[in-house]
């Protein structure tokens, strides 16, 4: 299977072939093995090229090794710029995460809805955020969930997160993180602002153009 070769688990494997991908797209198979081998990632990708999936299956990949050893503790923080974007991408690596013998827990959170369900959704200890940056930071405003053990962060759409506004929401929750991270950056387009965030953001990246 190809997406093995790729270094996925046989679990996910197994959920790829169940939603009918028989190849991996060109995305995948560039981002799939370098996000699994630690790298930071530079990602030049629109909607429609698999991208999804590209973070979304080595993601799970990851936190599943991490939350064994520390369950119950948030490790990937996904960040998007719209509420539909977040409750995609969101099922989608629930989807993904569903398909472990033990599973890993996500949870979704967005604005323009009440925060009191986000907030009992995150008790139980999720180890994985999706979430619109100005909802997370009302969510660490009320202590319902603390950034201090992120290891991998993925910001997608990072061009529409900039033109959403969220460049101050988005510098306030970097400085929450650790500083020792995975950080995976992807964006359709490369305005000065995208440049220079990734520039701060990405640690010798690998480019990935598709
Ligand atoms: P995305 O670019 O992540 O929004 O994905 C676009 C669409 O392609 C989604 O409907 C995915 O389910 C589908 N898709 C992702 N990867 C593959 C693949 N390897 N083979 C076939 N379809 C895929």
């Amino acid at each position: 299977n190809p997406f093995a070769l790729l270094g996925l688990s046989p679990a996910l494997v197994r959920a790829v072939s169940e939603r009918g991908y028989a190849q991996p797209t060109a995305i995948q198979a560039a981002a799939i093995p370098v996000v699994l081998a630690g790298n930071d990632v530079l990602g030049a990708a629109r909607t429609g090229s698999g991208k999804t999936a590209a973070f979304a299956l080595p993601l799970v990949q990851q936190v599943e090794g991490v939350a064994r050893e520390a369950p119950r503790r948030l490790h990937a923080l996904v960040l998007v710029p719209t509420r539909e974007l977040a409750a995609q991408v969101g099922e989608s690596i629930r989807g993904l995460a569903r398909e472990l013998a033990d599973p890993v827990k996500v949870a979704i959170v967005f604005g323009g809805v009440s925060i009191n369900p986000q907030m009992m959704g995150l008790r139980g200890g999720a180890e994985v955020v999706v979430a619109t940056p100005g909802r997370l930071l009302d969510l660490i405003d009320h202590n319902a969930l603390s950034l201090s053990g992120v290891a991998l962060l993925v910001l997608d759409e990072a061009d529409r997160l900039l033109d959403a506004g969220f460049s101050d929401e988005l510098a306030r929750v970097l400085a929450l993180l650790p500083r020792r991270r995975q950080n995976l950056l992807f964006s359709a387009t490369f305005p000065p602002a995208v440049q220079a965030l990734a520039h701060d953001l990405l640690h010798d990246p690998v480019r990935i153009e598709v």
